[in-house]
């Protein structure tokens, strides 16, 4: 009796360890786990025993023309564009590449694989750069030839991703005119987002937003955007007229500015970022003055993250005196599925930051990155070949700043840094 007893336990151990050895999904969900454990402690800063913040931020989340017409409240599809006259039209070349599109979507829909990675990350603070005006305005800029918007209807999408922060400061938060920038930042503030860079005058335009995370501190977000962006520099906010943040120049002047504007706001534990609007769409050559403009923020006016954006698509990152700079995030979502060209730069593939900052010294303690991809105009776990490419490509122009990055058995990316 005591031998079947032993021989059937035996047996049984061995159908357990066959079927862990061999469940694909067991096996990746320890490893995941494994790994988010060691995201976690690495996080902890044994100096001062705060927990550190962990900061999203992503580049452009241009969800307004194709974007906003599959959502449940869609605009007038009338454009303005030299090849295009509906909205619907990127719509159609998306689902001719890829594929049908349900209509309408949820809110939710377009974040897809993101919601859930928000949570795995113990993300503590969402910064996206909203690349569009929120309005049902039809007084299109004159002279622009790409207007973006989503209707207020749509604002749903913006809360269902629980983002915290919007920048404004970019190159088509006023397509639709002064109507549809007011529009817009009434939109924010009655869902309670806080955003930065855009506002009825420049004290507005230029005011910070302060995030507060419970029990862990502040985060301080600036936004200020560059005519080598594509803004028109008539977009400037005046101090009686509405418009933009705009960064006229890289100069010491424009870094004493944002100093004193720092100086104004900033206490001890808190993270202050500058999310700056920059440079072209396409190409990895970082201009010389951002790394100098950059630098000088970081050396002379107490800033502690450079949050760069404008380019579709990943631009390198550097730490410098362990502050870290993303010099372009690249787009987040956009509705280009079905626009050829710039193929080689791959736009369709995005990249989630994960920042972890100690509060206390204001350093960066660690980053990861979750690759995804643009399809169906929605986010999707990107496949092994894709983050190899990405992890590649990050690392070839990244070599020249001093940083690497590694694969993870997950397929996100770990930053390392001198
Ligand atoms: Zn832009």
């Amino acid at each position: 009796m005591k031998q079947i007893f032993f021989f059937h336990s035996i047996l049984l151990f061995l159908i357990i360890s066959l079927l862990t050895l061999f469940d694909p999904e067991k096996t990746g969900n320890s490893e995941t786990i494994s790994k988010n454990n060691e995201w976690q402690s690495a996080t902890t800063t044994p100096s001062s025993m705060v927990t550190p913040i962990i900061i999203f931020m992503c580049g452009d989340v241009m969800i307004g023309r194709g974007i906003d017409q599959v959502l449940p409240h869609p605009s007038d599809p009338l454009i303005h564009e030299p090849f295009m006259r509906s909205a619907r039209g990127y719509v159609d070349i998306a689902e001719q590449i890829n594929g049908p599109i349900p209509r309408p979507v949820s809110y939710s829909y377009i974040w897809g694989d993101a919601l859930e990675e928000w949570e795995r990350m113990a993300t503590d603070v969402r910064i996206i750069n909203l690349e569009t005006s929120v309005t049902e305005s039809d007084d299109y800029w004159q002279g622009k030839s790409i207007h973006y918007r989503m209707h207020p209807e749509n604002i749903p999408t913006i809360t269902a991703a629980r983002i915290d922060f919007c920048s404004l400061a970019n190159n088509h938060i006023l397509d639709w005119g002064y109507l549809g920038l007011r529009e817009t930042l009434e939109t924010l503030r009655k869902v309670d987002v806080k955003f930065a860079g855009a506002g009825k005058n420049l004290q507005g335009a230029g005011a910070p937003a302060v995030i507060k995370v419970n029990e862990k501190g502040r985060v301080i977000v600036f936004s200020i955007g560059a005519v080598t962006s594509g803004i028109p520099r008539e977009w400037v906010a005046s101090s009686n007229s509405p418009g933009v943040n705009l960064l006229k120049e890289f100069s010491d002047k424009t870094v004493r500015d944002i100093k004193e504007r720092v100086r104004e706001v900033k206490r001890e534990g808190d993270v202050v970022i500058v999310s700056v609007h920059w440079g072209s769409n396409w190409g990895y050559r970082i201009p010389f003055v951002h790394v100098e403009f950059a630098h000088n923020l970081i050396d002379h006016a107490g800033v502690d993250v450079i949050h760069g954006h404008s380019s579709h698509h990943v631009r390198p990152i550097e730490v410098y005196k362990n502050k870290p700079i993303l010099y372009g995030c690249g787009d987040f979502l956009n509705d280009y599925e079905g626009i050829s060209g710039h193929a080689e730069f791959r736009d369709d593939l995005v990249l989630m930051y994960f920042i972890s900052m100690d509060q206390s010294s204001g350093s960066l303690v660690g980053m990861r990155m979750t690759p995804l991809q643009i399809k169906n105009f929605k986010l999707n776990r990107a496949s092994s070949a894709d983050v190899l490419w990405l992890k590649d490509t990050l690392n070839r122009e990244c070599k020249k700043h001093g940083t690497k990055v590694e694969l993870n058995t997950d397929n996100t990316l770990t930053l390392n840094w001198d």
